[in-house]
């Protein structure tokens, strides 16, 4: 899977794109990831990516002119399935997107920033506008790395124990359940006697249980959803 970003602020991507599982799926070929400078696509001796917005008022408005030039260069170059712009105004992001967005082959994520972009750019070229929450982060970058690690995630190969991916939460319509590891006691505080079995019908009976009662309490509405669409439990 190919992934490009466009931002103002690459560095902002740096950190997220070069550690831990995003690291090892680019170095293993399961995803290509490229940032692009939004900078590079200006042509002014100041390189100036944004204007005050039509109208008046406070803050600035990304340019229409780098944003096209960057995305028709890269739809020159290859089919892209979607065109994504983060914005509070999107769809808000969840499981059932990310997972649609796992079996695309190509996309592309504009990064906002300031008061946002012209309108004109969401108008012709965005195909899909995604949120990650009620709330304004100043920039476009952390929504792009939310959705591209949770993306990344799920291609096949790139998590080792491909069954813990299958465990997480959402996966199965339920939150995922309680874990402990070594010592079995610890403060006083003890590993209930069934993850300790080591009887493999017990400690997948606790888990399911224990899921289920966590998503009762916090979150009732996933089983409502599931049990309309999801089927049983994996087995841990
Ligand atoms: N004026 C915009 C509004 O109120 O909807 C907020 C602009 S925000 C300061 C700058 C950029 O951050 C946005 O253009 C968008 O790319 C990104 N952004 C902010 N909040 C976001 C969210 N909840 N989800 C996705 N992107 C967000």
């Amino acid at each position: 899977m190919r992934i490009d970003i466009i931002t103002a602020f690459p560095p902002l991507l740096h950190g997220p794109l070069s550690e831990s599982i995003l690291r090892r799926a680019q170095e293993a070929g399961h995803a290509e990831i490229v940032v692009h400078d939004l900078r590079d696509y200006t042509h002014d001796k100041h390189r100036t990516l944004d204007d005050t917005p039509y109208g008046g008022g406070a803050g600035m408005i990304l340019k229409a002119e780098p944003l096209f030039e960057c995305i028709e260069t890269l739809q020159a170059q290859r089919h892209y399935d979607q065109v994504i712009l983060t914005t509070p105004a999107g769809r808000v992001y969840d499981q059932s997107l990310c997972k649609q967005l796992s079996m695309e082959e190509a996309l592309i994520i504009i990064c906002g920033h300031y008061k946002g972009i012209d309108q004109r750019v969401i108008d012709a070229l965005v195909s899909m506008e995604i949120s990650i929450g009620d709330y304004v982060l100043t920039g476009g970058e952390l929504a792009a790395a939310v959705i591209v690690d949770s993306v990344i995630r799920l291609l096949p190969g790139v998590i080792g124990d491909g069954e813990s991916m299958l465990t997480d939460s959402f996966m199965e319509g339920e939150l995922d359940c309680p874990y402990y590891t070594r010592p079995p006691s610890f403060r006083g505080m003890n590993v209930p006697e069934d993850l300790l079995s080591g009887d493999h019908a017990r400690v997948r009976k606790w888990r399911e249980h224990a899921a289920r009662t966590l998503t009762r309490q916090r979150r009732p509405d996933l089983l409502e959803d599931s049990s309309r669409n999801a089927p049983e439990r994996k087995k841990k």
